[in-house]
């Protein structure tokens, strides 16, 4: 086709349905990304935004380690600038929600909550994750003024500060350790006696000075002052019931983080925790569907390498569907077939 879009299985007739190029599920930093190089491949994506409109990003405070905004700026900015660069570009945003991908036929169907119906040749699936969430008094109010899901983002701001750390595991303990480079105390408050982090980290954390064990306690809740910041947690002892006041500028909660992969369950091919399994070329175990994001990525979990990975994705899509131009759209006459990609295990 002369503007370079790929042909569509409708043949061009009006009464048949438009098919989708590619569909982008997610609005996070990556989902955005992955709109803005569809959609300078000339592929008129379609971004599905999902509950949270800007993902993670949208609930941070401020983001000062994404390159290009040397004075940093605040999450729900950065989203707005993400957003209107893929829809300058011409990547159409939805606000709707995914509830299945239909792969067992091509074009795929995408199905939505509000009841709308896709057919699609691609998929880049970035539905990102979602920290668990303490579910306490004073934790929502309080995010982003002290209460923080991600020590990498925000422990600078701690600098010369107390703070808590909730968990045991070795998020908890490693974003504890990095934390001691900021903060003048850091107190991990854990709910048993022991541990479940590996033995390597806790050894670091038992010989760092910094560090203090709050053992067999939960939070109940998290306090503010009159600016509206963290002023410390009410705790609750496990084994006697003893109630408790830890006074701290600054909770940060690592319980576990939850790939957001209720739809993904029973087609796609996921790790023990979860996280969508992608080869290199951020391919799914179903050609034509790609992932990028905190969805697929279990170690970096940044902004950064969110939106590289969309890129990544985006990149391997468009070559995806060149080379299904190229061999005519196979499978696309009889919706049955089930195109492979050589070299991929399904
Ligand atoms: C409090 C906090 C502060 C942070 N601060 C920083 C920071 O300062 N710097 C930094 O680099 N990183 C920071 N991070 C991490 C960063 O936000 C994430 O790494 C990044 O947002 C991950 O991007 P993502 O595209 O994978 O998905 P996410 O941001 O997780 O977004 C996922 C998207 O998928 C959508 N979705 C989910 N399911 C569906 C579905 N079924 N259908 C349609 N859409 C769906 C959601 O609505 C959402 O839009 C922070 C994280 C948190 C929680």
């Amino acid at each position: 086709m002369s503007d370079g879009t790929i042909a569509t299985n409708g043949s061009g007739k009006d009464s048949q349905p438009q098919v989708e190029n590619v569909i982008v599920v997610g609005s996070g930093p990556s989902g955005f990304t992955a709109g803005l190089y569809t959609a300078r491949a000339n592929l008129n994506p379609l971004l599905i935004t999902g509950n949270d409109y800007g993902g993670q990003v949208s609930i941070t405070y401020e983001v000062e380690n994404y390159p290009g905004f040397p004075d940093g700026l605040s999450g729900p900015e950065l989203v707005e600038k993400m957003k209107e660069q893929a829809e300058k570009f011409g990547t159409r945003i939805e606000f709707d929600y995914v509830t299945e991908i239909v792969t067992e036929r091509r074009p795929f169907v995408v199905r939505t909550a509000s009841g709308k119906e896709y057919e699609t040749k691609s998929v880049i699936v970035c539905t990102g994750a979602s920290p668990r969430y303490l579910n306490v008094p004073g934790e929502k109010e309080y995010t982003g003024r002290g209460v923080s899901y991600c020590g990498t983002c925000d422990g600078f701001f701690f600098r010369g500060k107390d703070v808590v750390v909730v968990g045991g595991g070795d998020s908890a303990v490693e974003e504890g350790l990095f934390l001691t480079k900021f903060a003048t105390r850091v107190r991990i408050i854990h709910r048993r006696d022991e541990l479940r982090a590996s033995k390597i980290l806790q050894h670091r954390a038992f010989a760092n000075d910094k560090i203090e064990f709050v053992w067999n306690t939960v939070v109940t809740e998290i306090t503010g002052d009159a600016e509206g910041k963290v002023s410390g947690v009410k705790t609750k002892d496990t084994v006697t019931g003893e109630e408790g006041f830890l006074e701290t500028d600054g909770v940060f909660i690592f319980i576990g983080h939850l790939p957001n992969n209720e739809l993904l369950q029973g087609k796609f091919h996921l790790d023990g925790d979860g996280h969508l399994i992608t080869d290199s070329k951020m391919r799914t175990n179903v050609p034509g569907v790609f992932a990028a994001g905190e969805i697929m990525d279990k170690v970096f979990k940044q902004v950064a390498t969110s939106v590289g990975q969309g890129c990544a994705a985006a990149m391997q899509a468009e070559k995806f569907l060149a080379d299904l131009e190229d061999e005519g759209f196979p499978g696309f006459e009889d919706p049955r077939e089930f195109v492979r990609v050589e070299g991929m295990v399904v």
